[in-house]
């Protein structure tokens, strides 16, 4: 069975059960990838419980090294996610509700800890919102199995996609594995429940007892990062400029973007030298914004209210925040396609390279390619890429180099401040023509190209190669086929480190003797 169904078998199991479990001293909500207290599904439910229940609501999060190892979790993802525990933290102390942080080395350990924790607090009651990763599911499923032992409860709730995994269903019963269709189903799903997009209340103010009861709760310290997590005192310092936490800061980039950058989004949103993108992504991963919200906002700000029709950019922009719902869809339902296999298992026979000297010039920008080279460089350096950017690098690591996808969606996921395990694998899948609903692979991109049309004064090239600032006009996007190698070399820019034409024939033949060995 799939993890979702052994999740959903363990909730209908114990279902009676649960239903007779007396609410105790305490509500409790495990905050994962959910960290904001508006629009919060499960946060909202643990609420509405422990305000009926008269008892107090105690916030939980779990840190565990472990999970950042399992997860590749990048250390400036990390960094972002602990410098949103602290506004968290402010914020619920200020509805007189406590966020206990416990940190749990080993993840087979959470479980019990969760529970002595809930045993301490006298509470019976668990709220938390549903992770779709395998081993979350997984982990979901036994909880509560364990929990109905135990004679506890865990109420979990869909909160991270708009329109729930499961819902959407194709003309044949099934599952859509190519977007298009199912972004018209989603949209019609949603113009039929309007519920699904209506926006949840952050908790009510604890019961004042709770300053007391809970006094100990509420001097909890959000730990340091991991060693090997850490981020240098530069670093730090320059991303958390760039990159400020919190949903605060989430709402208020919203807002902007909904009053001045959306309405152009379709024109911009190809073109990494402007600005013309959200930059939500990062609060979309670690949950200090919903979709939901987003949404709404989105499509508050147009001239009628439905999810695609109006001005052309909040379209593709909705049309945009969906395929996260898309990718996540797909994981539920093709769980193997997280866990390194193509979506087709023809795909499974093409022989990839593994040139350690190709990988280490894509990692460090230095393949002679400026386009690539600019976004692999934007990429270490913020934590962040362009997605027309992540597209083209994509392509070049695995048609151009031939190299295996999964190293370059393992060193994204590594080094991503946004890295999401869905949409990670699901680019990955769409630009080496392996995933769902994919580029066929025939389609290969041409850097140079590439670069001419969405960089054309090489303007983002010029910000993260400075060692090509000198070079004027076109020759930006190949100094040393284009007149600038004398430059070039002074410069110490690297040549091309494989020929497109020729990387392009061998991609070629080597997909279509993998497709069709089968
Ligand atoms: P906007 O253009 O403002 O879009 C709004 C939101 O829509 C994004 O924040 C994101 O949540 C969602 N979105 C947009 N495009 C996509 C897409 N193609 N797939 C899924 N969701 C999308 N996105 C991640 O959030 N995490 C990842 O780890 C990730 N890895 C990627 C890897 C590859 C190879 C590719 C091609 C794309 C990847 N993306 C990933 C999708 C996309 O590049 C980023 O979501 C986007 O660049 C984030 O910038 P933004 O918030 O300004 O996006």
């Amino acid at each position: 069975p799939r993890p979702i169904e052994l999740l959903n078998s363990a909730l209908a199991t114990s279902a009676a059960a649960r239903e007779k479990v007396k609410v105790g001293n305490a509500v409790v909500h495990w905050f994962k990838m959910d960290l904001r207290t508006r629009d919060n599904r499960a946060l909202y439910m643990a609420s509405e419980k422990a305000r009926e229940a008269g008892v107090p609501l105690i916030g939980l999060y779990i840190v565990s090294p472990q999970d950042f190892e399992a997860h590749l979790t990048a250390p400036v993802r990390v960094d972002f996610m602990l410098r949103t525990l602290e506004i968290l933290r402010r914020d619920l102390a200020q509805l007189d509700i406590p966020l206990w942080v416990e940190t749990v080395d080993n993840r087979s350990r959470v479980a019990n800890r969760v529970m002595d924790l809930m045993a301490e607090w006298g509470a019976s009651h668990l709220f938390t919102n549903i992770e779709y990763e395998v081993d979350e599911l997984r982990r979901e499923a036994k909880l509560v199995r364990l929990f109905a032992q135990k004679g506890l409860v865990i109420e979990v709730a869909h909160d991270t996609c708009i329109v729930p995994p499961g819902l959407l269903k194709s003309g044949s019963g099934g599952q859509y594995a190519v977007y298009s269709p199912w972004f018209r189903s989603w949209v019609r799903y949603l113009h039929d429940h309007l519920e699904l997009l209506e926006l949840l209340d952050p908790p009510g103010r604890n019961p004042e007892s709770a300053r007391t009861t809970f006094a100990k709760l509420f001097d909890c310290d959000i730990p340091p990062a991991p060693e090997n997590k850490k981020l240098g005192e530069e670093e730090a310092e320059r991303l958390e400029a760039l990159w400020p936490a919190g949903e605060h800061e989430a709402m208020r980039r919203l807002t902007r973007f909904c009053e001045e950058d959306i309405g152009t989004y379709k024109e911009n949103r190809n073109m990494p030298f402007i600005s013309g993108t959200s930059n939500l992504s990062v609060h979309f991963a670690s949950g200090t914004l919903s979709a939901r919200t987003a949404v709404r906002a989105a499509r508050d700000s147009n001239n009628t209210k439905k999810l695609d029709g109006g001005n052309p950019g909040i379209q593709t922009w909705i049309s945009e925040v969906a395929w996260r719902d898309f990718y996540k869809h797909v994981l539920v339902h093709w769980p193997y396609v997280c866990m390194n296999k193509p979506f087709k298992p023809e795909y499974s026979n093409i022989e990839w390279s593994y040139n350690r000297e190709h990988f280490d010039a894509w990692k460090e920008g230095c393949t002679g390619f400026p386009i690539v080279d600019a976004a692999m460089r934007q990429l270490r350096s913020i934590g962040w890429m362009h997605n027309r950017c992540r597209m083209i690098v994509a392509s070049f690591l695995s048609k151009d180099l031939l190299l295996d996808w999964r190293m370059g969606e393992r060193y994204f996921m590594e080094h991503l401040i946004d890295g999401d395990f869905a949409s990670n694998n699901g680019g990955w899948g769409f630009a080496a023509s392996v995933g769902v609903d994919p580029q066929p692979y025939f389609r290969i991109f041409n850097p140079l190209l590439q670069s001419e049309k969405f960089d054309p004064d090489g303007e983002y090239i010029r910000k993260w190669v400075p060692e090509l600032k000198g070079i004027k006009g076109k020759a930006i996007h190949d100094p040393y086929d284009r007149g600038a190698s004398g430059q070039a070399e002074k410069a110490g820019y690297p040549k091309h480190i494989v020929e497109h034409k020729g990387a392009r024939e061998r991609a070629l033949a080597a997909y279509k003797s993998g497709v069709e060995r089968d």
